[in-house]
């Protein structure tokens, strides 16, 4: 339905539409104009529930700005934009559209992304594209309260429908969201105890507990409550899993177990890449419930796990499609890096630990636009950090076939194709959030707009930068008039002596890792500049080898690449990818340190700051071949224990951002002597 006919369609609705408006005063009357203006309410979370450190902002209070306008356009011309015109799954006869087609996750997932891009670009077309699942969804409810296909009983894929939901409401501030929450809520509550959590919904209630809480804080419903307690009861217990961590290996296929036509596995599910990233806002989520402190350090503790038996330099944990390990030459799956992100910016709201934050750059600037082409016309399953060939060939994967790490339309199964889209926008939405003290808080950086209020104040948030390319950050803070709120600032872990200045007087008390906290008068013109040194540096990582990072970015040797179309897929193809230029190199190390020359220019308009052509940094380093150091299954061999010796020439290389090279070594041998100093120009 266009939003022009949304006031008329409402008025038919006639009790729905009056019950939730006068129950909801905050965003009363308005529905068709609220895309214009979108609501700036932030709900707190109602007692007994214990308090956020930051909420979330409706969606659209932050709007993309340079580069990363730039990136969103790009979705918008590529799969996002395009995907229902050509792949049956979320076509016209989709479930979640009236047909009969697919029932159950694929339509949800590719909403869940193409909402929050739509609102955020305000472009009309995909606008119209969105709102016609939604109103599926709102006008089709079953007399028992049910949502969504009548064929599929499954509360998983319901749980990314709610979520979908959500943020439509936020956007639009559409009165006919919770009414139909609410019945859909009272359904599941009578039905869940004799109907209860099965398969992926069972790993996933925290998912449907992020939306219970969403309703809650708007409408006081004891019942939600209670609804909660028997998602959690029914639900997988996730802190347990890594209070006690058993999963400290590559996980076998003959471990998990699986078999055709019988039901997954329990290892399987508790080792599954996506039900983990997933997973990672759990405790956080029920710490609200428990008030419980161990509960409260359960996703620190989730991810020192991950980190200690399974990460990965990119902030991921490797799961092709279990856990698989340090191997650099292990996988992760799309889907996994997109839920890890979305965790990680609730994680961060409930938390407030800037390390979080630190995280989900990490992710967002290596992990996502590494696994994407340039155009975001394809993408892989499975992505690896040192990824020196992806064809068709059975790779060291736990489950996964020979498709897993082509770029393309659906390589090995099509839930990334659906569900890759919320990565940008959810990030994007997450920059700016408020603060539980009544102020703002910049919890990630790149350049937009924020514009919301502040104690009835309207404030915009003007931020100019090119991060992550280069450290400096401008704020022009523009009330509407002079408003004292405390302004919470994100110091990532990695910089060294940040500086920050309001209106040019420096700061005190500025700590890498925590939050800076500005409490002032703000008015009108007052600009905050942060300075956050992004000099190359080295972390130490599998077989005690080298990566190279600058800021939140890891810099990788591209592979030289012949791409191969494979196969015609509607509107875009799949493709291989062979190297054709030589991989197998260490880096050159002196006394401990690798030396580097970095090459900065302007972030050039037009192309993606995350491709070869349009990265605005690059790094030149020493290297030197190791010919021991082979392929073996398309895949780059056992990593050699650094350090190495090798008698091959010294070679300048140029390394670029991770998400620039789409065949790359990431994770380096370390060279520390040689005897030959020779130098090949
Ligand atoms: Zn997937």
């Amino acid at each position: 339905m266009p939003f022009s006919s949304r006031r008329y369609f409402l008025k038919a609705l006639g009790a729905v539409a009056a019950v939730s408006a006068s129950q909801f005063p905050a965003f009363g009357g308005s529905t068709s104009e609220a895309a214009a203006v979108p609501p700036t309410d932030v709900f707190l979370n109602r007692a007994p529930l214990a308090k956020n450190s930051y909420y979330p902002l409706p969606l659209s209070s932050v709007r993309p700005k340079g580069w990363l306008l730039e990136q969103l356009h790009i979705q918008a011309h590529g799969l996002t934009g395009h995907l229902d015109e050509f792949w049956p799954d979320v076509g016209s006869e989709s479930g979640w559209l009236g047909g009969n087609g697919e029932s159950w996750e694929r339509g949800p997932y590719f909403l869940d992304g193409l909402v929050p891009l739509a609102h955020l670009l305000q472009d009309q077309a995909l606008l119209a594209k969105a709102n016609k699942w939604v109103d599926w969804t709102l006008n089709n409810q079953a007399a028992n309260g049910m949502i969504g296909p009548s064929k599929n009983d499954d509360w998983w894929p319901r749980m990314v429908m709610l979520k979908v939901l959500t943020q439509h409401q936020e956007a639009t501030g559409d009165t006919r969201v919770i009414p139909v929450m609410q019945r859909y809520f009272a359904y599941q509550r009578e039905e869940l105890p004799g109907m209860p959590l099965r398969d992926w919904g069972k790993y996933r209630w925290q998912d449907e507990v992020a939306s219970v809480v969403w309703l809650y804080n708007r409408t006081g419903d004891q019942d939600l409550l209670r609804l909660a307690e028997l998602l959690h009861h029914q639900g997988y217990k996730w802190k347990l899993q890594f209070e006690n961590f058993e999963y400290k290996k590559k996980v076998s296929a003959k471990e998990l177990g699986l078999a055709e036509g019988r039901p997954i596995p329990e290892i399987a599910m508790q080792t599954h890449g996506v039900n983990n990233a997933m997973a990672l806002k759990s405790s956080a989520l029920w710490w609200l419930f428990s008030n419980d402190s161990s509960e409260r350090a359960g996703v620190e503790r989730q991810l020192a796990m991950l980190d200690m038996y399974h990460g990965m330099p990119t902030g991921m944990f490797s799961a092709d499609e279990h856990f698989a390990g340090k191997n650099p030459s292990q996988g992760v799956e799309l889907c996994a890096v997109v839920e890890n992100m979305f965790s990680l910016e609730y994680a961060i709201a409930i938390l407030g630990n800037a390390t979080l934050g630190d995280r989900l750059e990490k992710i967002a600037f290596n992990a996502l636009p590494g696994t994407l082409t340039d155009d975001m016309w394809a993408h892989q399953y499975d992505q690896q950090p040192n990824q020196i060939e992806c064809t068709l060939e059975q790779r060291p994967w736990t489950t996964n076939g020979p498709e897993s790490n082509l770029f393309g339309l659906e390589p090995n199964f099509g839930c990334c194709t659906a569900n890759m889209h919320q990565g940008w926008p959810k990030f994007t939405a997450s920059l700016w959030m408020a603060s539980a003290q009544g102020g703002l808080a910049a919890v990630a950086y790149a350049p937009s707009e924020l514009s919301t209020k502040v104690a009835g104040v309207p404030i915009s948030i003007a931020e100019e930068t090119t991060y992550p390319f280069e450290g400096e950050i401008s704020l022009k803070v523009q009330p509407a008039r002079p408003v004292r709120f405390p302004l919470f600032l994100r110091i990532p872990a990695w910089v060294q002596d940040p500086d920050v200045r309001v209106n040019g007087k420096a700061l005190e008390s500025v700590h890498a890792g925590e939050f800076a906290v500005v409490t002032r008068e703000w008015r009108r013109g007052d600009q905050v500049e942060l300075r956050f040194p992004t000099k190359p540096s080295t972390i130490r990582s599998y077989n005690n080898s080298v990566v190279v990072q600058r800021g939140p970015i890891l810099y990788s040797l591209n592979v030289e690449t012949e791409w191969k179309k494979l196969k015609n897929r509607g509107m875009t193809a799949d493709w291989e990818a062979r190297p054709t230029s030589a991989w197998n190199y260490g880096l050159q190390s002196s006394e401990g340190k690798v030396l580097f020359a970095e090459k900065v220019r302007p972030v050039s308009a037009g192309q993606s700051v995350f491709s070869l052509k349009g990265a605005p940094v690059s790094i030149e380093v020493q290297g030197r071949k190791i010919p021991q150091w082979k392929a073996e299954n398309g895949v780059a061999g056992e990593l050699p224990q650094s350090p190495v010796s090798s008698s091959e020439p010294l070679e300048k290389l140029v390394l670029v951002p991770y998400g620039a090279a789409k065949l790359r070594i990431t994770v380096f041998p370390e060279i520390a002597e040689s005897a030959d100093t020779s130098q090949k120009s």
